[in-house]
């Protein structure tokens, strides 16, 4: 089982309550009491990423900026291969479309383990994806889950297409058009461009579905120890816009 950390150079005032969460995440888990002792004295494979919320959004950011200045860090996979084989401590959960375009870890210029990513056609929460976070929060200690959106996302304009011209698509995709049709039933309702208001209105309403339907979630959120925001990625310029 995945193992957390238990001090952090630069901040440590959240980390007894991340301790906590991962026993009970441990023991959600069915681990033994000795993998609960080994869990408690945890390896760090990466001391950087036991951060507060805001710093780690505050991390998200800078990445996103030095993606977007075309100045990424070189990454090199060897350093810490050997201390991530058995344990890891990603410091951002990422909800984003399953679009080939929107990568996190580019985004983010983010290495291996530094995110806890689920993909999904449309960046929706569903019982998976939840089920993926809670696991994030409770067994990895991930303090911030950013929902990303992204500019002429084909999942939402598909939907609109649905909604509006009763398009119908085949096989299973229609469980993605009724997940996000409700954002854009919103902003049918609203002045300005449909799809960019609908982008918006599924990031917005899916950083509140995750925070409404896990009591888990939302118990952290209440404690300072996690936080949810919603962002979209700008396909012309990598720029990532944080909504709240
Ligand atoms: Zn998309």
């Amino acid at each position: 089982m995945c193992q957390n950390h238990s001090s952090s150079p630069d901040d440590t005032s959240h980390l007894p309550r991340r301790n906590f969460l991962k026993l009970v995440g441990a023991a959600a888990f069915g681990l033994s009491f000795a993998d609960r002792a080994l869990a408690a004295e945890p390896a760090l494979p990466r001391p950087q990423n036991a951060i507060t919320p805001d710093a780690a959004l505050a991390r998200l950011i800078k990445g996103n900026e030095r993606y977007v200045a075309g100045v990424a860090k070189r990454q090199d996979f060897s350093t810490d291969r050997q201390a991530m084989t058995t344990a890891q401590n990603p410091f951002a959960g990422v909800l984003s479309c399953a679009d080939s375009r929107v990568a996190p870890e580019y985004t983010f210029d983010a290495g291996r383990g530094d995110l806890f990513v689920c993909r999904v056609a449309g960046n929706f929460a569903e019982p998976s994806s939840i089920a993926n976070f809670e696991y994030g929060l409770a067994v990895l200690g991930v303090p911030l889950i950013l929902v990303l959106g992204h500019q002429n996302c084909g999942a939402v304009s598909s939907t609109i297409s649905a909604v509006k011209e009763g398009t119908e698509f085949p096989g299973h995709i229609p469980t993605l058009i009724d997940a996000i049709r409700p954002a854009v039933e919103t902003s049918m309702k609203e002045s300005g461009d449909l799809l960019d208001n609908s982008i918006k209105n599924n990031v917005l309403r899916n950083v509140e579905a995750l925070k409404t339907a896990s009591p888990l979630l939302d118990k952290a959120v209440k404690a300072g120890t996690l936080r949810i925001v919603g962002g979209i990625y700008d396909l012309d310029t990598g720029e990532v816009k944080i909504l709240s």
